[in-house]
């Protein structure tokens, strides 16, 4: 398929429970199947040997439509998962299939921990590193790049193994790969000793914070910073999660002009703070900080659409003030905003890839028709500003303008070509987008 202008994901307003490939909440269409549970790697095996076209589906939290297939699906689910931690060397071999607040759980027990995590637990590890998943930190990359080792089902049916160290050539190509390379079945992570963090929440950045310098100020100022804002000249919440140790002075009252909030918040108006992290300030372990919702709760009804688009972190002030021109438009679609930062990585399909990024969320209303029409504005304002899009949120850019912002693609495609010469992984968003 080539370029194409139309909404690259749905939320599908039928949440039709005869059809198997809805996502989490009911509000995306991944297809109608059928969806097949595998309770075993041969049974895997054999499925993936004997389909022409089948796609994976993790925890289905993706908005847009990198999940979707008009044949196969497969959930892992079924699988027998696995959490194999290594100690003496700090990784942790972890099925596909688990959540990260299942995994973080078992690392702490031995004394270990990842470095940074999505803003919420309940999202699955192979389907987290396929789309480039992200936290908030100027020195944190993408949950991807923790990635040292795979083992995939390829289209033939074979289970094949590749690593950073035996396979240096292609490695950055073949975790966060969108699901188009194969069913990736057990991952090898790097691990970090376990640490505490502490997290408080400020209110009210003031304007003059705004700009590239504040904004960079305060995205640098703790070990991750998170800020919501609806498009009116300020920050209403600045998340700031500082590392515990070493850090003896409890959370200030102020921060950067921002004043501490009294008392706990949610991001999004009207919703209850209970669903979210503690920002007490109190030390706790790394991950029931880093995250902003916490595993027992589901964060929200799903009711909503997101975007987000990484551009260059030493712009971000620029790119707010370039979207701050079609506030009119944003104001009446949206439930919050999120103003993040990820460290640069070497993944191929990284919307990180090469350059340090700030990253500028919108969490919309489920009104798609809407949101379809405006998206191509706020794209139009970040335009100078070169942005990738999410893989895993909604976007209008056309496929010209996506490819233009990745210089391994061919490497991609060629890996591609190796690994899935008879695409049984494709689907129509990932052709669009990336070529057939
Ligand atoms: C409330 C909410 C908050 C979010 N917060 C963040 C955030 O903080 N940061 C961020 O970056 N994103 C965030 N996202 C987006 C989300 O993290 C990504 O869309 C992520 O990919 C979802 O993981 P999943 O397990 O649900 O994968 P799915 O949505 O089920 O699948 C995503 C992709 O992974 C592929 N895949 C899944 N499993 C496998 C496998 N075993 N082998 C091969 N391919 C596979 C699928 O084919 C698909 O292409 C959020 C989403 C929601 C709903």
């Amino acid at each position: 398929m080539g370029a194409s202008s139309r909404m690259r994901g749905s939320t599908g307003e039928a949440a039709n429970g005869s059809r198997p490939g809805l996502s989490w909440s009911g509000t995306v269409d991944y297809g109608p199947g059928p969806l097949h549970r595998p309770t075993s790697l041969d049974a895997l095996r054999a499925l993936v040997g004997r389909s022409d076209r089948t796609r994976a589906l993790g925890t289905r939290h993706s908005f847009s439509q990198v999940a979707a297939s008009d044949a196969d699906l497969v959930t892992l689910e079924a699988m027998p998962g696995g959490i194999d931690i290594d100690t003496e060397h700090r990784t942790v071999r972890v099925g596909a299939g688990v959540r990260y607040g299942e995994l973080v759980l078992a690392l702490w027990e031995q004394g270990l921990a990842l470095p940074s995590m999505g803003s919420l637990p309940h999202i699955s590890v192979g389907g987290a590193s396929a789309t480039g998943t992200h936290g908030s930190g100027d020195r944190q990359r993408s949950l991807a790049s923790s990635v040292r080792a795979i083992e995939l089902v390829t289209a033939d049916g074979d289970l094949v193994g590749f690593s950073r160290e035996a396979d240096a050539e292609v490695f950055d190509g073949m975790v966060l790969a969108l699901g188009a390379l194969g069913i990736v079945t057990r991952l090898e992570l790097d691990l970090v000793p376990a640490f505490r963090m502490r997290q408080a929440v400020y209110l009210d950045l003031p304007p003059e914070q705004m700009s590239d310098e504040g904004l960079g100020a305060v995205l640098a100022s703790a070990y991750s910073v998170s800020m919501f804002h609806h498009w009116d000249g300020t920050a209403a919440q600045v998340w700031v999660k500082q590392e515990a140790d070493g850090t003896p002075d409890p959370m200030p009252d102020a921060w950067h002009g921002a004043r501490r909030a009294p008392g706990p918040v949610h991001p999004a108006p009207d919703m209850p703070p209970t669903f979210c992290t503690d920002q007490s300030g109190e030390p706790g372990p790394a991950f029931e900080v880093l995250p902003h919702f916490r595993m027992e709760f589901t964060p929200s009804s799903g009711a909503e659409i997101q975007s987000e688009y990484f551009v260059p972190r030493e712009h971000v002030g620029e790119a707010v003030a370039a979207v701050s021109e079609t506030v009119e438009r944003i104001r009446p679609l949206l439930i919050v905003s999120e103003i993040r930062s990820t460290a640069a990585d070497g993944l191929w399909l990284s919307p990180a890839h090469g350059r340090a990024s700030a990253c500028i969320h919108f969490t919309w209303q489920s009104r798609p028709d809407e949101v379809r029409a405006v998206l191509p504005e706020v794209e139009a304002a970040l335009a100078p500003f070169s942005p990738r899009p999410h893989w895993g949120k909604v976007f209008t850019l056309d496929a010209d303008a996506v490819r233009a912002q990745y210089p391994r693609l061919a490497d991609f495609q060629a890996l591609r070509d190796r690994l899935d010469p008879r695409r049984v992984f494709r689907n129509e968003y990932v052709d669009g987008l990336l070529g057939a």
